[in-house]
């Protein structure tokens, strides 16, 4: 069913994760008025559906709402409208959300790939407003892309366009989520720096007891958050895998800006709540690597304005795009 675009009102904007779905209610400016949470169903599939129609609906009883957008973790058609695939949720292959959820509400729906949806947020409210191109980095558990050229999403042919963590960097490298060897992914993600932290560790088990100290002590226990205070505390071993990670997003840096010539990169994703510690060397590593280098400018390298939220913000008004 056809529905004229709505231009302007409330809408509600869904993001689904692996692990949470989030939902809120997102006026024109990006303001989020109401918001929910509820957890990811482990089955997936039709219970999954069954929360964001519960979300939608409590979201639904104190505002009117003129559409839904949804920013999904995975792919998603070139149409906007099913999900194709998406790696860590159960069942959710091929699901006809965008439909699923029309027939429920009787209103507009588009769904858009996670990344895609955080980026269109920061162009549209956040630090990416008004560059041109604009690409994205989203790097927390695994490293999702986004790009904007002209004030359109560009999406590609087949709605996999910008998946800028899936550039084969080592062919002989980890074997990545994705299916594919050696894509940036698994070097330059936070799961990677979690693998160089954990390396480290095992190689060197005595001078790891300080790194290890900055969470419960044990190596299991050890957390991301708890990386990020030792490399701010100064503990060398937790620099240095900061260090391998900023590398590796640096001359992602450097071969994306050969790609595409980017006004900006912006980066957002769990990595930013380190800062200066991961953008600065991240900033000198794509100096080191920029082919040409003394030949033209660095594209600006600019930290997400939103955090967890910007799935949802950008969804959200994506509907009224
Ligand atoms: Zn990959």
């Amino acid at each position: 069913m056809n529905y004229p675009k709505p231009v302007s009102g409330l809408t509600v904007g869904i993001d689904i994760g692996g692990t949470k779905v989030l939902g809120g209610v997102v006026d024109t400016s990006g303001n989020i008025l109401e918001s929910l949470r509820k957890d990811t169903p482990k089955t997936g599939g039709q219970d999954l559906i069954n929360v964001v129609i519960e979300i939608v609906k409590t979201l639904q009883a104190n505002h009117k709402i003129v559409g839904i957008g949804v920013s999904n973790a995975g792919i998603v058609s070139a149409d906007r409208r099913t999900v194709v695939a998406a790696g860590n949720i159960s069942n959710w292959n091929n699901v006809a959300l965008a439909d699923a959820l029309q027939s429920e509400f009787d209103l507009p729906v588009v769904v858009e790939n996670d990344a895609n949806a955080a980026i269109w947020a920061e162009y549209r409210f956040g630090n990416a407003k008004g560059l041109n191109p604009v690409m994205f980095f989203i790097i927390g558990t695994g490293m999702g892309g986004g790009l904007i050229v002209d004030g359109k999403l560009y999406r590609g042919a087949n709605g996999i366009g910008a998946e800028f963590g899936h550039m084969m960097v080592k062919l002989d490298g980890e074997r990545c989520g994705c299916g594919a060897i050696g894509c940036i992914e698994t070097y330059a993600s936070g799961s990677a720096l979690m693998r160089y932290a954990h390396e480290a560790i095992k190689a060197d088990a005595q001078g790891a007891k300080s790194l290890l100290d900055f969470g419960d002590g044990t190596i299991n226990g050890f957390t991301g958050k708890d990386l990020t205070k030792a490399a701010q505390a100064g503990n060398a071993m937790a620099l240095s895998a900061f260090a391998k990670q900023s590398d590796w997003v640096g001359s992602a840096i450097a071969s994306y800006t050969m790609l595409l010539d980017p006004e900006a990169i912006i980066i957002g994703g769990g990595v930013i709540d380190a800062g200066d510690l991961f953008l600065k060397p991240a900033i000198t590593a794509a100096e080191k690597y920029m082919p040409f280098a003394d030949k033209h400018p660095l594209p600006k390298i600019i930290a997400a304005k939103f955090g967890n939220d910007a799935g949802l913000i950008g969804a959200g008004d994506l509907v009224r795009e």
